[in-house]
């Protein structure tokens, strides 16, 4: 699905002189590499905080910390997408409100938020799924009349930019109080270990999740709250610093990817391609293809790989219908499009290097194999 050995190969000078700059200064933990990649990012960003965290599980864990939220507090969160959106919600004792997607976008439905919101509500999770923003202009607008806090899960969507109708351009996370993403190596701004970061333009929240990630602590010794040990390791943070000068010819790299796959299936009438929310770029983490209820999927995934081609399900059950999550709130059925997507959807190699000749033979495999794997 990703090839991350040639990425490399393109940047090994680069990445190997600065690994090697880490290993002898032995700033391994909080380094000043740590700090240079921070403020690359809120520049590139135009945000005015990056927090580097451990991993994007942690950073949305910190932030709903960070806001301070209590037992029983509810907060909306899509059902489909990664369990980390919801898991970390329930962890800190919270209660996970899962609404359905837009089936498009695959995105959070503002409707369906809107409708979720009770009096117990106090923080709506939207996910940017698979690398374009969530209809951000109608959530920040449902947040603000009930008085919702709004943390941006995009662990998918770095890069991508959202416009909105004044024609303010905002960077995916910088919307809401906070924003999360993830550095695990397959994301679009991947290291080569586990990282994540939150994003924020508000200042007494930014130091609350400095403390709050670095063992509720303030001043040395001193613990004002309890808090978690999460941060971004030196030589992590020098892979993303060099990488990150990449990421806009990486992620048009992608876009030129999506829209070979788009031209070649567009036409194909058991396929639907992904749409395009037209006040977001789409930075395409995955390209995800919806199939025709006649097409067998797992027939098609397995005759695909056959042919050394991957393919994917991401999500192929709801969280609504997980074991771990399984509520007397939420039964089959209740979330129609996001419980069709999970039997629908199938994403494709989706990558930084995909040449022409790569992109031809996939989809000149994939066409007639379609045909063949009707039911
Ligand atoms: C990857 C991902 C996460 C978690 O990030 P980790 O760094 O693996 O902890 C959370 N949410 C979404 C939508 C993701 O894709």
């Amino acid at each position: 699905m990703v090839d991350l050995r040639s990425q490399y190969e393109n940047i090994k000078d680069e990445i190997n002189r600065e690994i090697q700059g880490v290993i002898d200064s032995t700033a391994f933990v909080k380094g000043g590499k740590v700090a240079d990649f921070q403020h690359h990012l809120e520049e590139y960003l135009g945000v005015k905080h990056v927090i580097p965290v451990g991993n994007g599980t942690d950073a949305l864990q910190i932030s709903l910390m960070a806001l301070g939220l209590k037992p029983g507090d509810e907060v909306i969160t899509p059902t489909f997408t990664f369990i980390a959106t919801a898991e970390v919600v329930a962890l800190l004792g919270l209660t996970p409100v899962l609404v359905d997607v837009d089936p498009h976008t695959f995105c959070m439905s503002p409707e369906a938020a809107e409708k979720a919101i009770t009096s117990r509500t106090k923080a709506i999770v939207p996910v940017h799924l698979f690398g374009q923003n969530a209809d951000m202009e109608a959530l920040m607008q449902i947040a603000q009349k009930h008085n919702l806090y709004v943390v941006e899960d995009a662990c998918q969507s770095i890069g991508a930019e959202y416009t909105f109708p004044d024609g303010r351009r905002e960077k995916s996370g910088c919307m809401g109080k906070l924003g999360c993403t993830s550095f695990f190596p397959s994301k679009n701004l991947g290291c080569y270990g586990d990282g994540g970061a939150i994003f924020t333009n508000d200042d007494t929240l930014a130091d609350e999740v400095n403390c709050i990630a670095n063992h509720g602590m303030r001043v040395r010794y001193h613990h004002d709250r309890i808090g978690v040990n999460s941060r971004l390791d030196s030589i992590q943070a020098a892979v993303l610093d060099v990488k990150l000068k990449y990421l806009d010819s990486y992620t048009a790299s992608r876009q030129r990817a999506a829209a070979f796959y788009d031209s070649a299936f567009g036409q194909c009438p058991y396929i639907t391609i992904p749409a395009h929310n037209l006040h977001s770029s789409h930075v395409f983490h995955q390209y995800t293809i919806q199939l025709a209820a006649s097409i067998d999927r797992d027939a098609l995934k397995a005759a695909l790989n056959e042919k050394g081609i991957p393919a994917m399900i991401y999500y192929p059950i709801p969280l609504h219908l997980q074991k771990a999550y399984h509520s007397e709130r939420y039964k089959k059925g209740d979330f129609p499009v996001s419980e069709r997507l999970s039997q629908s959807v199938l994403s494709l190699p989706m990558h930084t290097e995909l040449d022409d000749e790569q992109l031809r033979y996939i989809t000149n495999t994939l066409l007639p194999l379609v045909e063949q794997c009707k039911k």
